[in-house]
């Protein structure tokens, strides 16, 4: 059931939650964005969200995002695209959406800068990462990172702005803070040979904090500001 709370107020308390969790880690705010999850949300809620002050929305499903963006085409937002990527749907991705967070195999990265059109300026490229080697899960495995960076790095329509990961949602929160503290091994060393890497999308509604105190710069928030959802994904 949907709060009938404002979602200014919600809006509010999640910015509030960011900048505790900054504060406890010895960080500025500004070094975390605010990304809102706004799957299965109707466009309404959406454009409520712009009126708050969110700027950045995440969308999993290509044909539902489509609706959403053409209807909200006037107002000044940056669409991430966050969802698994089916071959298909690659063309309309990369015209539709700022950034892809959900990149994580070489087929995809081929596509993706092939058909990023050239009047749009670079589309911004996240390498996904399985952390916890979840068989049905998307993402790439540790060990593949070097290499899909590199082939970012060979399309012009592409810039590789770092990394994101979704643990386990088994996980104890220790559990979930262990897999947080390696992604932000692994974006270190992937900073050693990419220096231009400035983003680290981990944490969600139930594990912000941690992901902060772990080093996440983008933290993707769908039910603290929205309600719970009705879907079952
Ligand atoms: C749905 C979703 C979220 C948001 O999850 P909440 O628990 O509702 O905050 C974040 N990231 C991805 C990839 C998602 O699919």
């Amino acid at each position: 059931m949907q709060s009938s709370e404002p979602l200014a107020a919600r809006v509010d308390q999640t910015k509030e939650r960011i900048a505790k969790a900054c504060t406890s880690a010895g960080r500025s705010p500004e070094t975390v964005t605010l990304l809102a999850v706004s799957k299965t949300r109707p466009a309404g809620d959406i454009e409520r969200g712009w009126a708050a002050g969110i700027r950045c929305f995440g969308e999993n499903y290509l044909a539902e995002a489509a609706a959403k963006q053409d209807a909200l085409a006037q107002l000044d937002l940056e669409w991430h695209f966050i969802g698994p990527i089916q071959s298909n749907k690659t063309r309309a991705i990369a015209r539709r959406f700022d950034w892809v967070q959900s990149v994580d195999r070489a087929r995809i990265i081929r596509r993706l800068g092939e058909q990023r059109p050239d009047e749009k300026p670079p589309l911004n490229v996240l390498l996904q990462v399985n952390i916890d080697d979840e068989p049905q899960k998307a993402g790439c495995t540790p060990e593949d990172i070097d290499a899909l960076a590199a082939r970012i790095a060979e399309f012009p329509k592409l810039v590789l702005r770092g990394l994101m990961a979704i643990p386990s949602a088994e996980h104890s929160p220790e559990q979930t803070r262990a897999a947080f503290a390696r992604m932000r091994r692994l974006f270190g060393s992937l900073q050693a040979t990419h220096p231009a890497i400035d983003t680290l999308s981990m944490g969600m509604s139930g594990d912000l904090e941690t992901a902060i105190a772990e080093g996440a710069t983008m933290v993707r928030v769908g039910t603290a500001l929205f309600g719970p959802r009705q879907d079952v994904g």
